[in-house]
């Protein structure tokens, strides 16, 4: 299958080869001709599954096919993501995408000041990647219209709800158009997942590429076992014994991100923490520098993680499990993305074993256990309680709050 058979036009194929793909990825192959027959779609995929391109493309062959409409311009195409970071990432791929395309589009998201995006809007845009407590702002503003809207995508809708935007969804769709096309993509199938696509879709097409819960296949992945005081020193001998140069590595609470980033910078490791505490500005810097090579460690907790969008990222450590079985599926999926391989390994002392245990349930493998020579755990030491930064038994009871940002609920809290 190639992408002139999925029937895109010159411009997007123009754009693609750019960007050096050769063939599309199975979730593309299955979603894109579905979407050009304006069906709409419940697409299981995950991160690094090549879905952003799996609907941006056909969303832009959509509107470039369409006869350009008269009056006042109006936004088509809404895009709905549950974070700053996933939204940002998005709206670069409909700029990369369409960068041969007429069409104007923004990303609106919270935690930085509304009225630039007010006269961005003001302009006429065609597509906005947006976070939807910021979206709210808007609409409660009247600085956005969104009568006009043709399609809604709603990217990563498990983590949406999971992160308590269920009310702020139905809010928006109150107001959207009813005759409209509806793209639903989510990781995983939970109820409330289908309850809400019940809801939103007509006559779904359903996509699933990789079964949902299963970590990806081309990611190799490690537990080294070791007693929790010495995992920043097993966690510095690996990057430098490997020569690893750009590590991404998951921690449980943002205190824990922001002590192990100083530590390692202080065995001179450059590294930089991204979570939920941090200001957008300094979120991104630390995203570029990583990306660029300046900076070799991201530590980061899962929230902040969230959609972080690296090629070929090499390695991802679990510092510490995540007591979320999915959030384990989440982080692994950031390395080895479309056909890259990749490495994933965690760090689990005794404390850990009943998460570890849980996560092998969730993913149905055992992963391969690594007892590294001069880091093998001392057997008298007992599992202790883990201090979860606050967070134990939140998950499920999101925090109220403002519109102001789109980091509510329990896990804006990492
Ligand atoms: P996503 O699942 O949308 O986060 O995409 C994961 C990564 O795959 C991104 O870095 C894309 O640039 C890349 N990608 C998307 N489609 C293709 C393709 N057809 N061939 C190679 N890489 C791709």
């Amino acid at each position: 299958m190639t992408f002139e058979q999925l029937g895109l036009s010159k411009a997007l194929l123009k754009a693609i080869k750019e960007q050096g793909y050769e063939t599309p990825t199975p979730i593309q192959e299955k979603a894109i001709p579905v979407i050009l027959e304006k069906k709409d779609i419940l697409a299981g995929a995950q991160t690094g599954t090549g879905k952003t391109a799996g609907f941006t493309l056909p969303l832009l062959e959509l509107l470039s096919r369409a006869k350009p409409t008269k009056g006042k311009h109006k936004i088509k195409a809404l895009i709905l993501t549950p974070t700053r970071e996933l939204a940002s990432q998005v709206h670069e791929s409909v700029e990369l995408y369409g960068k041969h395309l007429p069409f104007k589009s923004t990303v609106i998201f919270g935690g930085v000041k509304i009225n630039p995006q007010i006269a961005t809007l003001r302009k006429g845009m065609d597509i906005v990647v947006a976070t939807p407590g910021r979206l709210l702002d808007h609409i409660a503003q009247k600085t956005i219209d969104l009568s006009g809207v043709e399609f809604l995508i709603l990217d990563e809708a498990d983590r949406m709800l999971d992160m308590g935007f269920i009310n702020d969804i139905k809010k928006v769709l109150a107001i959207l158009p009813e005759q409209k096309q509806t793209l639903l993509f989510s990781a995983t199938y939970s109820d409330d997942i289908k309850k809400l696509s019940n809801k939103l879709l007509k006559a779904p097409t359903l996509i699933e590429v990789a079964r949902a819960n299963t970590s990806s296949e081309i990611v190799k992945q490690a537990i080294y076992h070791v007693d929790k005081t010495r995992k920043r020193e097993l966690l510095t001998q690996l990057i430098k014994d490997g020569k690893w140069k750009q590590v991404l590595v998951f921690t449980r609470t943002k205190h824990g991100a922001n002590r192990l980033a100083g530590q390692l910078d202080k065995d001179g490791i450059t590294a930089a923490a991204i979570h939920g505490n941090k200001s957008q500005n300094a979120r991104t810097k630390a995203l570029a520098d990583f990306k660029k090579g300046d900076v070799r460690v991201l530590v980061a907790t899962d929230i902040a993680a969230r959609g972080i969008d690296i090629d070929q990222l090499p390695h991802v450590v679990n510092y510490e499990l995540p007591n979320v079985s999915e959030d384990y599926v989440h982080r692994i999926g950031r390395t080895g993305r479309a056909g890259n391989a990749g490495e994933a390994i965690s760090l689990v002392c005794v404390d850990e074993d009943e998460f570890l245990a849980n996560i092998e349930k969730l993913i149905k493998k055992d992963i391969p256990k690594v007892w590294l020579k001069g880091f093998k755990p001392d057997p008298s030491i007992k599992a202790e309680p883990i201090n979860m930064g606050g967070n134990r038994g939140a998950r499920n009871k999101p925090r109220g709050g403002g519109h102001n940002g789109n980091q509510r609920g329990s896990r804006g809290r990492r």
